[in-house]
Order: C-alpha cells, then sequence, then structure tokens
C-alpha cells in the first residue's frame, strides 16, 4: 500500500482544485488535516479539534473520499479522529441555563436618559416613504413572532433606522410576551464570540446560547461576509431555530445578494423571509424627524429652522439627531433659543465631526485576520504557510487600496519588509482577483466592511 503522506499531496492537490472549495475553505479546513494511514480499504486521518471533525465530517467526507478515489483508483472509507479529548457529550440534553429575558443592552445605556420618554420604540419612530414598509414589516413580526415573515431581513444605508427597527421589534416582543428568551447581538460580535469558542475549544457553549432563544436579533449581519467557518456554524444555527419555529431579525447595510461571500444557502435563507430596505428619508419626513427629535429633548424648533436643517443634512438621519442635540446644548448652556444662527453653527459640527475616522492600518489588518482565520500577529510575522502568507497579501492590498499609503510605508507596517515585496504581494492579489471571482468577492467584501464601519 502506498504510504498515506505521499498520497497525501495528491489528495491536496485535487481537493484544491475543486470548484466547489473555496480557497479559504480549503486553507480553513483541509489543510488542518493530517494523513495519519490507510488500514485495508480505509484512511485514517487526524484533525486537532472536535469541532474541526464535525465540520469536516459533516462537509468534506465525501470530497475527501472522491479525491481517494480520482488520485489512487480505489475507494477508501475515511476515518476523522480528534487528537483533544472528545468533549463530553450527555446522551440526553442537558437543561441549559436559562438566558435572561432581555439580554440586550437597555435604552438607557443607549441614551444616557431614562428609556421611558426616549427610546427606540415604534412611537419614535417617524414613518415616511423611504421607511415605511421596513416599519410596517417589523411591526408585523412584533406582533406576531415567527408568523409570516421569517427571517425578517431589514437593509440600507447607515444611520437610516435599521438599529432603531431591531430595537422597536426587541422591547414590544418583550413587553408582550416577557417569558420569551430574547437575543439581541450584531454580527462582528458573534463572529468574534466563535473564533474565541473555538479557540477556548467549547463551540458546544456557543451552540447552546445561540439555539435556545425564541428570538434572534442580529444587528450588521454584513460582518459575517467572507467568514468561511463562521458561516458554516451560523447556517445550522439558522436552521435549527427556524424549523423551531423561532423569529429571526437581521439588519445589513446591504441585501443578501451584493454580500459577495455569502454562502449560498444563506443566501437563500435570507431571501427566503421578508427583505426590506430602507431609503434615505425624503424632506418632509426629514423635518418630522427634527421636530420629533426636538420634542423628546424637550426643546421646540420652529419650522423654518427645521426645514433649515433638513435641507442641510440630508443622508443621515443619525446626523439630523446631533444637529438638534447640539442645538438643545446650546440652549440649556447660552440660554439661545433655536435659530437658523444657532442651526448653521451646529450643521457646521456634524459636518467637521462627520469626517470619516481614519483607518488604520491595525484595524485593516484585523479585519482581514479574522476573516480568513489566521491571527493578526500571524499577519505581522514571517511565516510562510499558504494561507498566511495569502491572508497578508490580502492585507497589503486591502492597506493600499483604502490608504494609498506609499508602498514602502506599507512595507514597514508589516514587519519591515521591503518596498519590492509590497509590490508583489499587491499584484499577486490583482492576478488572483482578475481570474477567482469568489476571491475577489472575498476582498470587496472586506474593503466594503472596513470603508462602512
Ligand atoms: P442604522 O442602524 O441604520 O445605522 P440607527 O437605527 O442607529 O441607524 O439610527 C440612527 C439614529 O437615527 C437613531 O438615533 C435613530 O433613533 C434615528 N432614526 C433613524 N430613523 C428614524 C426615524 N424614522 N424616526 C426617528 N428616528 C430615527
Ligand atoms: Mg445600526
Amino acid at each position: 500500500m502506498e504510504n498515506i503522506k505521499e498520497a497525501w499531496s495528491g489528495i491536496l492537490e485535487y481537493l484544491r482544485n475543486q470548484d466547489d472549495i473555496s480557497e479559504v475553505a480549503f486553507n480553513m479546513w483541509i489543510t488542518c488535516i493530517e494523513p495519519c494511514r490507510i488500514e485495508e480499504n480505509r484512511v485514517v486521518v487526524l484533525v486537532h479539534t472536535d469541532f474541526q471533525r464535525s465540520i469536516i465530517a459533516g462537509q468534506y467526507t465525501q470530497k475527501i473520499k472522491d479525491a481517494f478515489l480520482q488520485v489512487l483508483g480505489i475507494p477508501f472509507d475515511l476515518e476523522i479522529q480528534c487528537k483533544e479529548k472528545p468533549e463530553p457529550t450527555p446522551a440526553v440534553a442537558t437543561p441549559q441555563p436559562d438566558l435572561p429575558a432581555a439580554d440586550f443592552p437597555a435604552a438607557e445605556n443607549l441614551f444616557g436618559k431614562k428609556s421611558s420618554d426616549y427610546e427606540y420604540s415604534f412611537e419614535n419612530f417617524v414613518v415616511g416613504p423611504s421607511n415605511k414598509f421596513a416599519h410596517a414589516a417589523s411591526q408585523a413580526v412584533a406582533s406576531k413572532p415567527a408568523g409570516s415573515y421569517n427571517p425578517l431581513f431589514i437593509y440600507g444605508g447607515s444611520g437610516l433606522g435599521k438599529t432603531h427597527l431591531l430595537y422597536a421589534i426587541c422591547n414590544e416582543i418583550r413587553r408582550n410576551s416577557p417569558q420569551m428568551k430574547i437575543l439581541y447581538t450584531k454580527g462582528e460580535f458573534m463572529t468574534n464570540e466563535l473564533v474565541e469558542a473555538i479557540r477556548d475549544k467549547c463551540p458546544e457553549e456557543f451552540r447552546a446560547k445561540y439555539r435556545q432563544v425564541d428570538l434572534l436579533l442580529i444587528d450588521d449581519i454584513q460582518f459575517i461576509a467572507g467568514k468561511v467557518g463562521f458561516q458554516e456554524e451560523f447556517f445550522h444555527t439558522f436552521e435549527a431555530l427556524w424549523q423551531a419555529n423561532k423569529q429571526i431579525v437581521l439588519t445589513s447595510d446591504r441585501p443578501p445578494r451584493e454580500i459577495a461571500t455569502l454562502e449560498e444557502r444563506l443566501r437563500t435563507r435570507f431571501e427566503m423571509g421578508l427583505l426590506a430596505d430602507i431609503q434615505p428619508p425624503d424632506l418632509e419626513t426629514r423635518i418630522a424627524i427634527i421636530k420629533r427629535k426636538a420634542q423628546l429633548l424637550d426643546i421646540t424648533i420652529g419650522n423654518d429652522v427645521a426645514e433649515y436643517i433638513a435641507t442641510q443634512l440630508k443622508s443621515n438621519v443619525r446626523q439630523l439627531e446631533g444637529a438638534v442635540r447640539r442645538m438643545q446644548a446650546q440652549c440649556m448652556l447660552e440660554g439661545e433659543a433655536p435659530s437658523i444662527m444657532t442651526a448653521q453653527a451646529a450643521i457646521r459640527d456634524i459636518k467637521n465631526d462627520s469626517q470619516p475616522v481614519p483607518i488604520t492600518v491595525e484595524r485593516i489588518i484585523n479585519e482581514v485576520a479574522r476573516t480568513m482565520s489566521v491571527s493578526p500577529e500571524d499577519i505581522r510575522s514571517n511565516k510562510h504557510s499558504a494561507n498566511i502568507s495569502s491572508a497578508r497579501q490580502v492585507a497589503e492590498y486591502v492597506v493600499r487600496n483604502i490608504t494609498n499609503l506609499p508602498m514602502k510605508a506599507i512595507g514597514e507596517e508589516f514587519g519591515g519588509r521591503d518596498h519590492s515585496t509590497v509590490v508583489y504581494a499587491i499584484q499577486k492579489v490583482e492576478d488572483r482577483m482578475a481570474v477567482n471571482p469568489s476571491f475577489k468577492g472575498l476582498v470587496n467584501d472586506i474593503i466594503k466592511n472596513i470603508s462602512e464601519s
């Protein structure tokens, strides 16, 4: 019988060239497999963690068996063994500790004010043509969770009220059905949580936490773009909840089809409920929002002033709110009633404030690392394994693309590499993007997530 170590390189080569295994998936799930031995008609391989074992067994067994058949010409069974101690899996499901019914930040924390007079509620959401569909869908879900619209997927640009609606749903359901287990989280937080769970070898806890809820709300789900391991895990969570008739609500800055590196089956799931978009509000709605925010903050803003602000700040409700807050501060500190003059000053401040926060190399490295399942230290290191080199090249490309830093400076940021290495890395990423659409999607998703967060 052939030496399995020798055969393995051929198997890897074969798997690497399969179109249905993305490069990221290959690096994440295939390269961690260690060939062990061949016994009669069975191949034994090793992986490090039980979590890897369960994913590989579920997703890749057949593909690996096919590879053996193609490369060695003999059909083999596959046995995947795990190096770590198997996790104790109780024969019967142990009862999970109860989650607090409201495991999401209270409205007070968000505003520094009592939630009763200023909260993300449906009453405080001003409805206009640009958001009425998303508003109505949210109300429908709040009044009948897991009714017709599951999942509800709300998408739209920044500062247009997605989080507000998510909280409104949450608050309403909590009020009507206090016994329901509600979990609010953010896409970015949830992906980090899974990375940590895998590192600490407790993916079961992660699973249990998310699978026992009655209502799962995930804000900014676009952050799962490109995170292959996370998407695999999340798919099963989604299925489990959905099958059990639990309501899921998601928000995103873009519709599912524009998240390039979203697994097809997740995209289908996201689209099978209700997709509701929010557009920037028209002038009339902007004026109404200003008036409503003023009322909530206890100041009176005249029609002319409200209209003036609304014509100056058009694309983002958060900015309208900021202007009203500044005017309120002005009123309190200097006793000045809101006027066109104070509005002008407030708008000037807002426009200055909303200069984009400079994006740091560190932030880029962190996001690339998280997406490509390596550590930020690996990216800055001299390690040459395929997945780390690939992540490092992508990080260099993204730094160049977003910051336009000179090549020399980029080299310095990446552990003192010289200018020509950076040029080569960037060229390599460009070449790969040109021929590999899924890789291109991955890089573009990373750039979008960094530039729009
Ligand atoms: P997003 O999550 O879409 O980025 P948020 O929900 O955080 O936006 O909204 C930003 C701010 O604008 C919040 O304070 C929210 O209350 C407010 N806001 C957005 N849309 C409306 C609306 N239609 N009526 C009242 N306030 C709104
Ligand atoms: Mg938001």
